[in-house]
């Protein structure tokens, strides 16, 4: 099984995992399980390597992979949906955004600029004059998630090689094989066999290889909360940026334009089956429009097509497997037991959850407490906009949150009150685009991605004095 990639290498392993689709149960390809030697051989090798490539060069390189996998689109749509289950629509919206970041980093990796600073500044000072030179870190080790499995490894990929760094990539074992393809694609277009290595297998026989290392100069992770500290807390004085869960929310004023709103929701909360970081968890409306608002999402989610995500009609296809449906279930249940109303969905079929909507929700119910990854949008009833913000920022999370109404003063008020990575005003926290930053505060997390600041992170500054 030819899986494992050590600086352009593929190497043979006899260990394999098998990756089944959560829609029909069956084998949709193996992976190898590398080994503790295997991880650190890959170290080892990409570490000696320095990029020799023109910022011209590693943009050309950017550049043809975006259009590889813009031809090749459909493979990775049917690798994107075969393991993850998610419907073949949100596997479209994932290439083209892969695509698209691949083409604007093919652009960045043109703009890597320093500064000219003048030393003049203090009753001692000199006047010399300081230039900053923008250098690669070395070696990115980089951890991704299941969920959108060719977007988040692009997502680290394509700073780290605008940059110039090597990247060593660590796709879910959940959802392996679109980050395979994506390296091959990579290696395709040109780039050279040092700048790239990949491992699958066991997070729990090779997370310490990987994060433990002295060899490597940054580690990138996205993942849940509870991995990511545990990694942070592994990896002492490494650099690192850490891109974890949320509860995201969408906070609806009594002057909000309500289709708008619904439509946000529904489209936050149910799309990828509710699998995003960045969508609609929880819904904080005010009581005054509370049951208008709710009964244009219960008619948003009544109008989804829950089935075989192969079907271009399907809107929610599976969770990632079924023990993950039954957690979402399980707290859905609990949030009911706790005097919420259940009014859409709420129903469990292997790894399929139909898109639910309740009121009434008990805003310390786990359900919005804690991240619940799947099709929910529980309405929790609020007084006002300060009732909102201060329930938000005594939450755990702080990755991106919605909120919609029509009066600038009160937009301005949550946008600098919200403790949050970005407020997005008339638009769900689902709002995404490669060129601002991404990411979180508190359990969040912390680093920003988006391509340029990702570019920021993965380089290191070295100050020139003249
Ligand atoms: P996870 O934390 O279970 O796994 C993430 C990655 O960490 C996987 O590759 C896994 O193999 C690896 N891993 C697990 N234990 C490890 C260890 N000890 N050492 C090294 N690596 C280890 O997360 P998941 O279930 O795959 O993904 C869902 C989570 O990711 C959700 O919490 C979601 O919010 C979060 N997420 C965050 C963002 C963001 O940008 N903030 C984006 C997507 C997903």
């Amino acid at each position: 099984m030819e899986s494992i990639l050590s600086c352009g290498r593929w190497l043979r392993s006899d260990r394999v995992v098998e990756v089944r689709s959560p829609y029909t149960g069956e084998v949709v390809g193996r992976v190898g399980q590398a080994t503790v030697k295997q991880v650190n051989d890959a170290i080892n090798s990409a570490k000696s390597y320095r990029c020799s490539l023109t910022a011209f060069e590693r943009s050309e390189v950017l550049s043809r992979t975006a259009d590889r996998i813009h031809a090749d689109a459909e493979v990775f749509m049917r690798s994107i949906v075969d393991e993850t289950g998610n419907a073949r629509k949100d596997a479209a919206t994932e290439v083209r955004r892969a695509v698209a970041q691949l083409r604007f980093g093919a652009e960045e990796a043109k703009r890597l600029v320093g500064e000219s600073i003048t030393t003049d500044v203090t009753d001692y000072g000199a006047r010399r004059l300081a230039v900053t030179l923008v250098e690669p870190i070395g070696l990115v080790c980089a951890i991704t998630p299941f969920n959108r499995p060719l977007n988040q490894v692009a997502t680290k990929v394509v700073p780290a090689l605008a940059v110039g760094d090597s990247v060593l990539v660590k796709p879910s074992e959940k959802a392996p094989l679109t980050a395979v393809l994506f390296v091959r694609a990579l290696l395709d277009s040109g780039l050279p066999a040092e700048m790239i290595s990949l491992v699958t297998g066991d997070p729990r026989e090779i997370g310490d290889a990987l994060v433990g290392s002295d060899l490597i100069d940054m580690v990138t992770f996205t993942g849940s909360a509870a991995v990511g500290k545990a990694i942070a807390r592994r990896i002492g004085m490494i650099r690192s940026a850490f891109e974890l869960g949320d509860s995201g929310a969408l906070v609806v004023a009594d002057d909000a334009d309500l289709t708008a709103a619904a439509a946000a929701a529904a489209a936050g909360a149910f799309s990828t089956a509710g699998q995003s970081c960045r969508g609609v968890k929880r819904i904080l409306v005010h009581e005054d429009v509370a049951d208008a608002f709710t009964d244009l999402l219960v008619a948003a989610a009544e109008r989804l097509t829950v089935g075989d995500p192969w079907d271009a009609k399907t809107d929610i296809g599976t969770l990632i497997d079924e023990q993950a449906a039954g957690q979402v279930e399980s707290r859905v249940a609990e949030a009911v037991n706790r005097g919420a109303r259940l009014r859409a969905g709420g129903h469990r079929h292997g790894a399929q959850f139909w898109p639910t909507v309740l009121d009434h929700v008990d805003r310390d119910a786990p359900l919005v407490r804690e991240e619940t990854f799947g099709p929910c949008a529980p309405v929790i009833r609020v007084g006002g906009m300060d009732e909102a913000m201060n329930y938000l920022n005594s939450g755990r999370y702080g990755l991106q949150t919605g909120v919609f109404t029509q009066r600038i003063g009160d937009a301005m008020k949550m946008a600098r009150g919200l403790q949050a990575g970005a407020v997005v005003i008339n638009g769900g926290p689902q709002f995404e685009s490669p060129n601002i930053p991404f990411g979180g505060v508190k359990d969040s997390g912390h680093g920003r991605e988006g391509v340029r600041y990702a570019m920021r992170e993965m380089s290191r500054i070295k100050t020139l004095v003249l």
